[in-house]
């Protein structure tokens, strides 16, 4: 147990330093923590750590953050507290505060873990492990450190090992949604995007779509950074930009590899985009993402990547704008009518009567833990290539004369479809109105 060992001796050093301080400063910290109001701490005792209490109190912080479903834990220091943080579900929720005699140790510990210097407390570093709960659930660990004013915050990425797929029915599309998804996976080549920003949900829908093929029956193969689903048969390459391995360099070798399907997990710049394009015009179906906010903003995207207005319409065949919402909880959810301040923004956005129609609150239980929220859903506006738009596209009109046509031929706007979620109980009007921003 080399490592056990390299943290103990950290831990003597701490322990002396602590020491000296408490002795040097005693006066001093209690006076702040006693005019700070910590009334759980106080009086303030210093902290006696043994040989397991670190790895203990980790281990039990990374099972509760697996428990909660959180995706991120945050380890942030201030000014004479050190507090956890996990993020469930897209919201940051507090988790633990602790003393800040926890914080040289915990974070040591993190280091040692995932193979990063334990002298280092003035650059950031990356380093990464794994954990596995009493349950048998693996995570993956990625873990950033960052310096800060108060010392060192750490930020641990949880990815499950072996994450499970989701449906493409139960992304949360609205039923004549789902059906022009559906109808386009039928098509031999072209374009499918999914667009929103970072944690939209985007490349979980591309599975999604991409787990609907037999992937023995056609040469299936993917450019990911990171890989995070394993999907049978098909062939998933990580990209590693370190060793000047991008998605540009991918694709250019994966199209001499026979493919039907192509995936490539992000558009980022002109030379991927370019390749995208052509591939989807010679025979494969591709299926990509980018980082725009609506789904008619993907052209402009596109175009402001030099790609030319003929080949985006003759390539591109379905854009997927999409958030990610937490879903309300439905065993603690109640109905109430929607608020008058509310009224205008129905009869804006949405076909329903707010005077008939009804939201929803969840108080908390035993089943969603105490937040009100459980699981998550997709909230979409997809936008599928007609003649109509084609010939928008090409003549340069402006979004809005775009959006305005895609509207006309049954383009439901994210806007309409959050509220619509909103008013059947799947989201809270806060979480809507959040997704609309
Ligand atoms: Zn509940």
């Amino acid at each position: 147990m080399p490592q056990k060992q390299k943290f103990m001796s950290l831990l003597d050093v701490l322990k002396n330093e602590k020491n000296q301080r408490q002795d040097d400063e005693k006066g001093v910290s209690t006076a702040i923590l006693e005019k700070g109001g910590q009334a759980t701490q106080a009086p303030i005792e210093p902290v006696q750590f043994d040989e397991e209490s670190i790895p203990t109190m980790l281990n039990d912080v990374f099972a509760a953050a697996i428990n909660h479903r959180a995706s991120d834990i945050h380890f942030k220091p201030s000014e004479n507290q050190f507090k956890i943080f996990f993020r469930i579900d897209g919201a940051m929720m507090e988790h633990q505060t602790l003393q800040a005699d926890y914080h040289n140790p915990l974070i040591a510990r993190i280091k040692i873990l995932s193979g990063l210097r334990i002298d280092e407390h003035r650059l950031p570093q990356d380093g990464k492990t794994s954990f596995e709960s009493t349950d048998g659930k693996q995570v993956d660990l990625r873990v950033s450190v960052l310096p800060t004013q108060f010392g060192e915050k750490v930020v641990i990425r949880l990815l499950e090992k072996n994450p499970q797929m989701v449906e493409l029915r139960d992304l949360g599309m609205l039923p004549n949604i789902l059906m022009k998804v559906e109808r386009h996976l039928t098509a031999t080549y072209g374009m499918v995007l999914a667009v929103g920003p970072t944690g939209s949900g985007k490349s979980t829908s591309l599975f999604s779509m991409i787990s609907t093929f037999d992937a023995q029956a056609y040469n299936i193969s993917t450019l990911e950074d990171p890989i995070e689903y394993k999907i049978p048969h098909v062939t998933q390459t990580q990209i590693n930009t370190e060793i000047d391995f991008d998605f540009s360099d991918g694709l250019r070798t994966l199209v001499r590899q026979d493919p039907d399907i192509i995936m490539v997990g992000e558009i980022r710049d002109q030379k991927t985009a370019s390749l995208a394009i052509e591939s989807a015009l010679t025979g494969h179906l591709v299926f990509s993402t980018l980082h725009t906010n609506t789904a008619v903003g993907t052209i402009q995207r596109l175009l402001n990547m030099e790609i030319d207005r003929f080949l985006i319409t003759a390539a591109v065949k379905l854009i997927i704008s999409q958030r990610l919402v937490r879903k309300i909880c439905n065993n603690c959810r109640e109905a109430y009518p929607v608020p008058q301040k509310y009224h205008d923004l129905f009869l804006k956005e949405s076909t329903l009567d707010p005077k008939e129609a009804f939201l929803y609150k969840a108080t908390g239980c035993e089943v969603c833990k105490n937040t009100g929220y459980k699981g998550r859903i997709g909230l979409f506006e997809v936008l599928e290539m007609s003649p109509a738009i084609e010939e928008l596209i090409i003549s340069g009109a402006s979004h809005s004369d775009i959006e305005d046509q895609a509207v006309k031929e049954g383009m439901i706007l994210l806007r309409k479809d959050a509220l619509y979620k909103a008013a059947t109980g799947d989201i809270t009007i806060e979480e809507a109105i959040r997704a609309m921003a």
